[in-house]
């Protein structure tokens, strides 16, 4: 069934229009804020910490970011912001440039996850100690070892199929350890980045279906 999110329009914005960068993000937008151009950063408001799925946060994960630095004076003072790197500014502007079809800062969308899926091809699902508890408790102690998980440094992570699928995706498309899968999968963000990134790579669709309401 689809479920219906409220996702974050991402904006762009020159350094001298950094009040309105503001306003767009503290009514729930992102903002890249271009201080030179070859200099930029992502603008969100401060993540919920106890919200794992908070999306800003995953905003700036998807950079390759773990940590945030808050701004302590000016326009957009108390909101939270990285700095881009370089090797991602080309895909802050296509967040940018996919975005610039909405108004205002915020859009809703339609997931369904159950017809999607595209987040289960051409990923590193990471298993964690719960994990392999879980799996074991399940009666799938199997599901820990190879030929469905291998060992990736020190860490285990799910095996894919040459197709670059999760072994565990059948061709309905559906989870085939649906109650067991790792909490890496259970926490996947929906309207996140990564998840918008994933829909658009895997399944060509840009933005999902327009929110009836
Ligand atoms: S890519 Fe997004 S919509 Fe698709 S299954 Fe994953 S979380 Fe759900
Ligand atoms: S375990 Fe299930 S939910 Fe997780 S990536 Fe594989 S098919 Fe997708």
């Amino acid at each position: 069934m689809a479920k219906k999110v409220v996702r974050p329009i991402a904006r762009s914005y020159q350094a001298r229009f950094v009040e309105e960068a503001s306003r767009h993000v503290r009514a729930g937008g992102h903002a890249v804020v271009w201080d030179t151009p070859l200099s930029a950063r992502l603008v969100v408001r401060v993540p919920d910490g106890e919200n794992p799925q908070d999306l800003g946060y995953w905003s700036m994960l998807d950079l390759g970011k773990t940590r945030y630095a808050v701004v302590r004076g000016g326009p957009l003072e108390g909101l939270a912001f990285v700095r881009v790197p370089a090797d991602c500014r080309e895909i802050v502007k296509r967040r940018v440039e996919r975005d610039s079809v909405h108004r205002g800062p915020v859009h809703a969308v339609h997931f369904d996850c159950v017809t999607c899926a595209a987040c289960c091809r051409d990923n590193n699902v990471v298993l964690g100690d719960d994990d392999l508890e879980r799996f074991s408790e399940g009666g799938r102690p199997e599901l820990g070892k190879l030929p469905y998980a291998k060992r990736a440094g020190d860490r285990m992570v799910l095996v894919l199929r040459r197709d670059r699928s999760c072994k565990h995706l059948s061709p309905e498309r559906r989870c085939g350890v649906y109650p067991l899968r790792p909490d890496a999968c259970r926490s996947f963000p929906v309207a996140s980045e990564c998840c918008l990134f994933a829909r658009e790579k895997e399944l060509g669709m840009v933005d999902g279906l327009e929110a009836a309401t």
